[in-house]
């Protein structure tokens, strides 16, 4: 199942590179910055789907270069646009990200991967997410809510506060009008929380999934969390075919 994935991905490389340009920028939690692109030309993508975007001219120096890969935040029915969202950081990419105004120019593209809706809508769909790991989720949530996609999703979304967690509002917005959507949220180090705390593992999923193998996994975040979830979920007795992974390989 994994090695499909790795051929989709090949077949479906959909933009090459174009110009485009920075229309917004604003930190929507503590630490993570929200960034608008306008594209000069049209391109498709689908929901779930990561582009590269190459800073032009940083203010600072990056040894890993001024590239990047970052998953689309909005939904592929917003035309001509691409939203990413990041963490800060002290690399040269991410401060330079943080300084360029509005109006600076950036390279796009290309548009990537395999870490997409399934075509079979019957089978519930779990999605994880370990902080950023978000970002994919909203294109997804966005496109199904628009389009009245029939998917039953559960999303389970861990951060160690609330203060860091994006797009909480958003997702409140879509428990209210997606009946087939449920959101638990854990915060594993916020002391004002009152709700869920615990890491995910395997107990935790038990107890929220008894139905294990009725459903699709989606694992999404920095590589340390996605490792972890992926034991938990095989652990709990989650067959490795319904698990799907998305590895933000630099956090
Ligand atoms: C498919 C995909 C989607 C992604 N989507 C997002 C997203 O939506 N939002 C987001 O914030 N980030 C996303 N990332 C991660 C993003 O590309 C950056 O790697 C990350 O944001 C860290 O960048 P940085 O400049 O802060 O750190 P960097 O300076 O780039 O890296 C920090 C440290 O990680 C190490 N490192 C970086 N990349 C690798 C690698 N590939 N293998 C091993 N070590 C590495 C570096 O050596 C360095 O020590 C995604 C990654 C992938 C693969």
């Amino acid at each position: 199942m994994i090695a499909l994935y790795h051929i989709i991905a090949q077949k479906s490389r959909i933009l090459s590179r174009m110009k485009g340009k920075i229309i917004d920028k604003k930190e929507i939690a503590t630490g993570t910055l929200q960034v608008t692109f306008a594209a000069a030309e049209p391109f498709t993508f689908k929901a779930g789907q990561y582009v590269f975007v190459t800073l032009i001219n940083p203010p600072y120096f990056d040894e890993r270069s001024s590239k990047r890969h970052f998953s689309i935040v909005n939904s592929p029915d917003e035309k001509g646009i691409i939203t990413i969202a990041t963490r800060l950081r002290d690399s040269g990419f991410k401060k330079s990200l943080k300084e360029l105004p509005v109006g600076a120019e950036v390279e796009l593209g290309s548009i990537s991967g395999s870490f997409v809706l399934p075509d079979d809508t019957a089978k519930p769909l779990v999605f994880i997410a370990g902080g950023i790991g978000i970002t994919p989720y909203m294109s997804m949530l966005k496109y199904a809510a628009e389009n009245k996609l029939p998917y039953r999703i559960t999303l389970v979304y861990s951060n160690r506060d609330s203060s860091s967690s994006a797009y909480l509002q958003e997702l409140a917005n879509f428990k209210a009008q997606m009946s087939n959507f449920k959101l638990i949220l854990t915060m594993t180090e916020d002391p004002d929380w009152s709700g869920e705390k615990r890491k995910i593992d395997a107990g935790f999923i038990k107890e929220y999934f008894p139905d294990l193998n009725e459903n699709l996994y989606f694992v999404v975040g920095p590589p340390p969390m996605v490792e972890a979830v992926q034991k938990a979920l095989l652990e709990a007795g989650v067959d490795i075919e319904n698990i799907s992974i998305e590895n933000f390989t630099g956090y």
